[in-house]
Order: C-alpha cells, then sequence, then structure tokens
C-alpha cells in the first residue's frame, strides 16, 4: 500500500469521525410534488418517481437533457456567470491574477461584435502555415504545431499512467482524427448512419464554403475529407473492444514506433515535443497506426492540407464569428443532438472558460459557493460507503479469501477526493487579452496541452483533477484508485445539507456506491490495489464474476429508445454495473446508519427505505431528446436515464420489499433473472 494513500485515507477517516451526522427534524424528504401517482411504483417506478415533474418541465430549446439535476447544472452557470462578470468589470486587476485572466477572458468572449468583425481572420496565419508547407515533411511540422493547440489528428500523443508501473507517467499514443461521433456512423450500413454521413458531407462542405472555399471545390472537398476520415474509421477499434484496458495496452519502444509507422517523422515530432525518445511509451492502437502510415505514404499533399484545415475549422468553429458557431450549431448541436437553439452567448463563454481555465474560475467558485460543512457530510458518507462495499465483498459467498483479502486491500487504497483539488494550476503565465478572443482560446488549449504533456516521464502527481470543480458530476480512475467529487455535484438533488439521511443516501449515496463500484467493474476489476493492471482473481471468483457482468449485459440488451435501437449491454456494462453496485451498497450504508438509533419517522406517507429509493428515482431519471438518446446509445458507456432507473432497481430485493411488488410485478425481474454483482 503507498503511504501516500493510506494517509490521505487515515485523514479522511479521522476527520470525518469529528463530524457526525445530525439530524434535526427540519430537515425535508422526496420531492412529492414531481411524482406521478397515477402510476405503480411496482409498475413503472421512473414514471412514479418524477413523471409529474417532466411532464411540467419540458426540456429547454437548448438542452438536450432535463430533470431537477440538470436544472441545477444549469443553475451554477449563472453562479459562474455572476464571477465572471464581476471580474470582466475589474479594469484593474493585475496582470496574470485570477481576476485578469478569467475576466478578460470571458469579457473578450462576450465581445461578439469584434468576434464578427474578425470572421474567419484569426484562422488565416494557420491555413497559410499549412499551405506553406512543401512537402508532407514540412507538413508533418505544422501538424505538431496544431498537436500543441489541441487540433491532435489524426493521432494524439498524451501523459497517462503506466498501467504496469502506475507510479509513472508515460507517453501515450491513441487514435484520432475522426469528426462524427464514432466509427459506426461512417461504416454502419443501417439508414440513421447513412443519412449522418450525408448530412456531414453537406456540413463539411458548408463549413469550407464559409472559410472561402467555392460551391464546387468545397463539395469535393467534403468527400476527399470523408473518404480519409473513413479509412482511419476503418482501422479503429470499436467502442466495446476499447472498453477492455488490454486491447490498448501497447508498450512500445522508441524503435518499434518507428516500425510501426515509418513514414511519421517521429523524430522530428518527439523534437518538438521536447520529449526525449527513451521515454516510456505505449500506442494505443497499432493498427491505426499503420493506416496513418499509409495515407501519410499515399494520401496527396493537397488533400493532407485539406484535412487539416477541416479539423482546424472544425475544432475552432465555437471561436469565430457567427455563421461558423451556428453551422456547427446545425450539425453538432440540431441535428446530431436534437438541440432546438443555442445556449445563450453568455453561457457558451461561461461554459468555455470553465473549460480552458477550469481551476481559475473554479477557485472562485468555491471560494463562494462550497461551504467546509458540506466537505465534512461528504467525507462522513464516502467513509460509510466504503465500509459497506467492504461488507458487501466479505459476504458474498461466491468469492473466496483469497480474492477477497485482495480486494479488501484495494478498498483500503480508495483515495476520496471531493469538493476541488489541494493544489491549483497556476495559469499568471498564460497571455490572456481582452481584445483577442480566437488568441485568447489559442493561448489556453497551449496551456492545458503543455500542463499535461509536461507530466510524461515523471513519477505521477496524485494531486491532479480531470474534472474543474463546477462540474455536475463525478469520476473513479482505476490508475489511482480514487473516486472525485466535484463541488459542483455536491448541491441539491444529488446532495442536500437540508434533506433526510435517506434522501441523501438515495442520491449522492448511489452515485458514491457507483464510483467505488468502478473499483470493481469490468474494467476496474482488472486492476489491482496500486492501480498496475493486473490480474489478482483466481480463475474461478473470475469466471463467476464474469458470469454476473453477462446477466447484466443481457438486461440492458434488452432495453430500447426506439424499436430496432437497442442498447448494447456490453458497451454499458461497466456503468450498470457501477448503478446496481451503487445502490446496493448505498443502501447498506443507509440501513447501517441506523443501527442503534431510534428508526426515523415516515414522510410524506414514505417510509425512509421508499424515500431512499424515490430519492435514486428523482435525482437520476431525466427527460432526453430522442436524437440525444440515439447519440448515447451509439457512444455513451452510460445508459439513458430511464434505465438506469429501472435497470438496477428491478434486481433489488430490498425494492421489492420496500414497496411490497408482487414477484410478477414489471419492477421485479423474475428470479432466474436477476442479477446480482455487488
Ligand atoms: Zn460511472
Amino acid at each position: 500500500m503507498p503511504t501516500m494513500c493510506r494517509s490521505i485515507l487515515l485523514a479522511v477517516l479521522l476527520l470525518s469521525a469529528v463530524f457526525a451526522f445530525s439530524q434535526a427534524s427540519s430537515l425535508h424528504g422526496i420531492q412529492t410534488g414531481d411524482l406521478d401517482r397515477s402510476a405503480q411504483p411496482c409498475d413503472d417506478f421512473y414514471q412514479f418517481a418524477n413523471g409529474t415533474w417532466r411532464a411540467n418541465n419540458p426540456i429547454p430549446a437548448s438542452m438536450t437533457r432535463w430533470s431537477r439535476r440538470w436544472q441545477a447544472g444549469e443553475a451554477s452557470k449563472d453562479r459562474l456567470r455572476d464571477i465572471l462578470e464581476t471580474a470582466a468589470a475589474e479594469k484593474n486587476a493585475p496582470k496574470g491574477s485570477t481576476e485578469q485572466i478569467i475576466g478578460d477572458y470571458y469579457g473578450a468572449c462576450m465581445d461578439e461584435g469584434r468576434v464578427n468583425a474578425r470572421g474567419m481572420e484569426p484562422v488565416k496565419p494557420w491555413f497559410a502555415k499549412i499551405d506553406a508547407a512543401a512537402d508532407i515533411a514540412a507538413l508533418q511540422a505544422v501538424m505538431a504545431d496544431l498537436h500543441d493547440i489541441l487540433v491532435a489528428v489524426p493521432f494524439a500523443m498524451g501523459s497517462s499512467q503506466d498501467p504496469h508501473k502506475p507510479a509513472w507517467v508515460l507517453a501515450d499514443i491513441g487514435a484520432s482524427g475522426l469528426s462524427l461521433p464514432e466509427r459506426d456512423y461512417y461504416l454502419k450500413p443501417e439508414d440513421r448512419f447513412k443519412e449522418a454521413r450525408e448530412k456531414y458531407v453537406a456540413h463539411v462542405t458548408a463549413m469550407l464554403k464559409l472559410a472561402g472555399w467555392d460551391q464546387k471545390s468545397a463539395a469535393a472537398g467534403a468527400q476527399t475529407i470523408m473518404g480519409m476520415e473513413t479509412k482511419l474509421a476503418e482501422a479503429s477499434l470499436d467502442n466495446v473492444t476499447l472498453r477492455d484496458p488490454a486491447a490498448t495496452d501497447h508498450n512500445t519502444t522508441f524503435a518499434q514506433l518507428e516500425a510501426m509507422a515509418p513514414h511519421v517523422d517521429w523524430a522530428g515530432y518527439f523534437k518538438h515535443k521536447q520529449i526525449p525518445t527513451d521515454v516510456d511509451l505505449n500506442v494505443d492502437q497499432p493498427k491505426f497506426m499503420a493506416e496513418v502510415d499509409r495515407q501519410i505514404q499515399h494520401t496527396s499533399l493537397a488533400d493532407w492540407k485539406l484535412y487539416l484545415k477541416w479539423q482546424l475549422l472544425n475544432s475552432v468553429a465555437s471561436s469565430l464569428s457567427t455563421p461558423f458557431v451556428e453551422e456547427d450549431f446545425a450539425f453538432n448541436g440540431n441535428y446530431l443532438a436534437g438541440v432546438k437553439e443555442l445556449k445563450p452567448r453568455w453561457k457558451r463563454c461561461a461554459e468555455s472558460t470553465d473549460q480552458l481555465l477550469g481551476e481559475a474560475l473554479g477557485q472562485k467558485y468555491v471560494e463562494k459557493y462550497f461551504p467546509p460543512e458540506a466537505k465534512a457530510r461528504m467525507q462522513e458518507m464516502v467513509r460509510n460507503l466504503l465500509a459497506a462495499m467492504r461488507d458487501d465483498i466479505l459476504s458474498r459467498p461466491w468469492m473466496s479469501d483469497d480474492t477477497k483479502e485482495k480486494a479488501m486491500a484495494k478498498i483500503a487504497t480508495f483515495n476520496p477526493k471531493i469538493g476541488y483539488p489541494d493544489k491549483w494550476k497556476d495559469y499568471s503565465k498564460v497571455e490572456i487579452r481582452r481584445d483577442a478572443f480566437f488568441e485568447d482560446t489559442i493561448a489556453g488549449r497551449k496551456f492545458a496541452e503543455k500542463d499535461d504533456r509536461d507530466q510524461i516521464g515523471k513519477p505521477v502527481d496524485r494531486g491532479r483533477w480531470g474534472m474543474t470543480p463546477p462540474t455536475s458530476d463525478a469520476y473513479y480512475n482505476p490508475l489511482l484508485n480514487e473516486i472525485v467529487f466535484p463541488a459542483g455535484i455536491l448541491q441539491p438533488p444529488a446532495f442536500d445539507m437540508n434533506a433526510v439521511d435517506a434522501v441523501n443516501y438515495g442520491a449522492i449515496g448511489v452515485v458514491i456506491g457507483h464510483e467505488i463500484s468502478h473499483g470493481f467493474d469490468d474494467q476496474g476489476s482488472q486492476y489491482d490495489f496500486l492501480g498496475r493492471l493486473r490480474n489478482w482473481w483466481t480463475d474461478a471468483d473470475m469466471k463467476d464474476f464474469q458470469a454476473r457482468g453477462a446477466c447484466v449485459a443481457d438486461q440492458f440488451d434488452h432495453y430500447y429508445i426506439e424499436k430496432d435501437i437497442h442498447h448494447n449491454g456490453k458497451l454499458v456494462l461497466g456503468e450498470s454495473i457501477g448503478d446496481l453496485g451503487g445502490a446496493t451498497i448505498a443502501y447498506r450504508a443507509y440501513e447501517k446508519s441506523l443501527e442503534g438509533k431510534p428508526r426515523p419517522a415516515g414522510i410524506d406517507g414514505f417510509t425512509p427505505e421508499q424515500q431512499f429509493f424515490i430519492a435514486w428515482g428523482q435525482f437520476r431519471g431525466d427527460e432526453t431528446r430522442p436524437e440525444a438518446q440515439r447519440l448515447m446509445i451509439q457512444t455513451d458507456p452510460h445508459p439513458v436515464a430511464k434505465y438506469r432507473v429501472l435497470g438496477p432497481l428491478s434486481n433489488l430485493p430490498a425494492f421489492q420489499k420496500a414497496w411490497n411488488c408482487k414477484a410478477d410485478a414489471p419492477m421485479v425481474r423474475p428470479e432466474g433473472k436477476r442479477c446480482e454483482v455487488w
């Protein structure tokens, strides 16, 4: 066990013991007004839990999904706006201060008149650079420049923990270079993919025309780009295979890399990136790199230039003038995701600041909006959830003592991060000007790229965060064995200082349990307590675990959003194990928290157990546009909201008991089909 992890965990345990839960009678229960009482909880719990809220709160035109949770996420942006407008109004902020950086970035973004007046001027120096390349060797140097501003095509290099030596960071070379959401969009014969390809070609044509091409050359250019990307898609792994860590685990020497793709100027590239060639390297997809190499060798210089210009335009469209923003939205927002209108400019500017300067903005956000009591209460819940996971694993009769011991070691090294990083990124050298939004975006991107690249070849920095503090989400990282909860998710309806425990355990408790369960899902189970990609299971236990996973995959294979559009059980397996395990251990932790205390009274006619399940339905349930659901089914490892409520709960005996459901009720999976992992 690494001592650092242990000491962090110990500190968390000690701290949380000080702040035990207090529960006054003024605390509220679930949202009774959201319930659809015409639906039966044992028939359709999704409808019962929040059907009335959804009926009364149509999805706003600028959103793909809507629920109290999404509403809270958008409300956080009002807070960001406050912070940003205050910073932007401060004319005397010292250069390099947080106020100057976020204030000027936001102010420049909000200056739509200037952005529009500049049109595509800011891109022209980049186009000129691409045009100036006399041969493919010179163009590869331009490609490296584009990688510096996060236009990382057709491959990408970034930092990644070494799955065999997780205390160290290696250079990871990954596949990139597609603009449709995923490889199936290029290759599958179904009408909906064919249509997406036609729309995509029309979209590329429109963007090239905006950038100065005539109709004929734009249309021909779009076909060329589609051809190059289709070849790259053919050589890419599908999204189910990509979930298998072993499928992308290819330790490679520099000499092997040169042999794998001999027409790529690797020496030049590494020199540009200031990375020594004896650095530890991983190539995610060797077959993809072979295709890149083939195209470097056989695709004409003119076609490569066209492809790079398109990728650049596509990547920076939202930082350009209105016609580019609108065309980009028409395809990616409206057509692919079903969104009806663009978000207001201030919101896009706040989101963009969060994306590029997230820890500067986040610092201001947590100062104002994240009370220390919230952190203390979260630490208490995380401690209880980890204890529940420990009990749960120990109680599983199918798992041998040997594997259990290894699992306990993994639980003991779990590192929870709550709210915001202990150490903030230093943006003081990022050059941000009030009058140059495009250049500001480029500066922010360069900072992000270098900040990542600087990790390569060094010991891992365990303090880094993969999400910004205002983000309304959470994650698990198997290499660091950490669960991370940004301040943004620690607000109602996920987490409510004024709600009873039943409600908090049913919402944020299940989220915490979900993240912990990721440590023991189809992917997380392959990493040991030190974050090494190494099998720690006995063969028999692994076989049993996989059969349990297959039950969940089969359950989700049967869920569909439209007649012919089913979930892919294997794609959503990790998230579904997370939800099933999360609900199980959060319920267990809640029960345990009641031990030795008088039983809490029912509220609003619901028992504490019923409140727990309603809280999950109300937090997790949402309304999602049909287009966005199609996109999710194809690309997202998370199931759609409806099945994240119905799926796990219909497996749980505790749910059946809480609602007195008959054995043949729709919310009760029949005995032989019931899935049970954790
Ligand atoms: Zn998850």
